[in-house]
């Protein structure tokens, strides 16, 4: 994300910001400041899940709003990583948590999808600044969205 976790602005991104943006943008942001407040190292692990919580905070916030124009319909549903970020919060309950009918290999296997599109460009294509914690598998990915959600 071109936000404040992004030390090089001049790392091309596929969002452009504007007005309509900034309220899931920050969103995201306040994620990632949430998760390392607690000591969790930078990780593309941790990248695609701020994103995920991102849709799902703009998709309860914008509602069909956005659908058509928009950054956060450009970034959520004209691109690539926007579908595969789709794909991950379609598979997840109000609390965070998968649906009872949703087998955890369709987590692993969306969360790899992202995975891959994530690398294809930066700033997410440096692994060495956002390495792939691989033992987290599935689920596991999402504890801070599930975390966050209690209650809702
Ligand atoms: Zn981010």
């Amino acid at each position: 994300m071109f936000g404040l976790d992004d030390n090089n602005p001049s790392v091309p991104s596929e969002l452009i910001l504007g007005p309509d943006a900034l309220e899931d943008v920050l969103f995201h942001e306040l994620f990632h400041a949430y998760v390392r407040f607690q000591n969790v190292p930078l990780s593309l692990n941790m990248e695609i899940e701020a994103w995920v919580a991102q849709f799902r905070y703009g998709e309860a916030k914008f509602g069909r709003q956005y659908v058509d124009g928009g950054s956060f319909h450009t970034a959520m549903y004209k691109s690539r990583r926007g579908t595969r970020v789709r794909n991950i919060a379609n598979l997840m309950n109000a609390q965070g948590g998968p649906f009872l009918s949703t087998p955890s290999y369709k987590f692993e296997d969306a969360f790899n999808e992202a995975v891959e599109e994530f690398r294809t460009r930066p700033p997410y294509s440096n692994a060495q600044r956002y390495p792939l914690n691989t033992a987290q598998r599935g689920i596991d990915n999402f504890k801070y969205i599930a975390e966050l959600s209690t209650g809702c």
